[in-house]
């Protein structure tokens, strides 16, 4: 739950006029709905606002981006006057300076006149102010707080893109994040006019093509450790390249892995371009794969994290499993 001093920083950060939000790379539903619910606020009182992300918005969240509010890609050159000539820049969902990718040096420049809202627990940041609580199950969730606690009742968009920010982050109100205090938020923005089942397909249920055929193609490269309670997969380029799937979001395909009685924690390695691989995090009740992560340089929650590092797909997933089975004793 946020308290006054957050809400203080808030009134400091509305008396800018001219804002740029921005957020992480591979922006989820929490990012976008964040921006978005936050942008809808800040030009219902008359701010002019630019949202400009390092990575475009996923095609499951577009229709997020009504009414002329949408997210543009960063463009180093067509941008820097933006980032200059705003007086407030709003990081959203993510703290870490280097989670902005090529927006991180301009934003490192820029830092004194920063704020950033975020749920993930990360200390040390450059940013001038910063409302962070890692208690609220999503960054929507600290926005609607901050929005309806300045005297405004959120229009039905701005409440379906806080919406779709709290749920997906509680992997629709099923992980520990979830709270009384998540639900009764929902059930304000239900009233405000929320679709659920409408929102629900929106993002989960129109999948491509591509993606139910990558899915396969990793799930049947299954291996599990521990005595199955390290379940982990790998999507090499050749999958991606088979399957047309380069631009998909596969870190929720974990959910199957976590689904199959006894595993503690789910792991995906994904090959990304340059060598590099990215890993994503899963575990169930207590079992923290945020330390885990944090070891390798990566981050998150308790239950969902992420880490992205340089090396062989062979040689990174022993290099994980391995610490993966640490503190279950196998
Ligand atoms: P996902 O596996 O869905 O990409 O990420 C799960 C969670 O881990 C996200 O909530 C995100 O906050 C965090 N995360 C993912 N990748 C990284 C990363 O490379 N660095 C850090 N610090 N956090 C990450
Ligand atoms: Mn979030």
């Amino acid at each position: 739950m946020i308290g006054t001093p957050h809400h203080a920083i808030f009134q400091s950060l509305l008396q800018g006029r001219r804002f740029v939000l921005t957020t992480h790379m591979n922006p989820d539903g929490d990012a976008i709905g964040s921006e978005m619910g936050l942008a809808r606020f800040l030009r219902s009182r008359g701010a002019e606002v630019r949202i400009v992300n390092q990575d475009p918005t996923p095609d499951t969240l577009h229709f997020l981006e009504a009414d002329g509010f949408r997210a543009e890609v960063y463009d180093e050159a067509a941008h820097a006057a933006v980032f200059e000539e705003a007086e407030r820049l709003v990081l959203l969902d993510n703290s870490a300076p280097d989670r902005f990718g090529r927006v991180q040096p301009r934003l490192l420049a820029l830092a004194a006149k920063t704020f950033c809202i975020d749920h993930h627990p990360t200390r040390g940041t450059p940013w001038a102010e910063t409302i962070l609580d890692d208690t609220s199950c999503a960054t929507a969730e600290i926005i609607y707080e901050l929005v309806t606690r300045a005297g405004w009742h959120p229009d039905r968009a701005a409440a379906e893109a806080l919406y779709v920010g709290i749920s997906t982050d509680t992997g629709v109100f099923r992980f520990n994040s979830t709270t009384p205090r998540a639900h009764e938020i929902a059930a304000e923005l239900l009233r405000l006019g929320v679709e659920p089942a409408r929102t629900y397909q929106e993002i989960y249920e129109r999948n491509s093509v591509s993606y139910t055929r990558l899915l396969g193609a990793a799930l049947s490269s299954l291996r599990l450790d521990a005595g199955g309670a390290v379940a982990s997969v790998r999507i090499t380029r050749a999958m991606l390249q088979a399957t047309e799937g380069d631009g998909i979001d596969t870190s929720e395909m974990t959910t199957a892995l976590l689904a199959m009685d006894g595993v503690r924690v789910a792991l995906l390695f994904r090959e990304l371009p340059g060598g590099r691989i990215k890993v994503s995090l899963r575990s169930k009740g207590d079992l923290d794969v945020h330390r885990l992560a944090s070891g390798f340089g990566g981050g998150g929650h308790r239950n969902a994290s992420g880490i992205v590092l340089a090396g062989a797909l062979d040689e990174v997933s022993e290099r994980i499993i391995a610490e993966a089975k640490r503190p279950l004793g196998a």
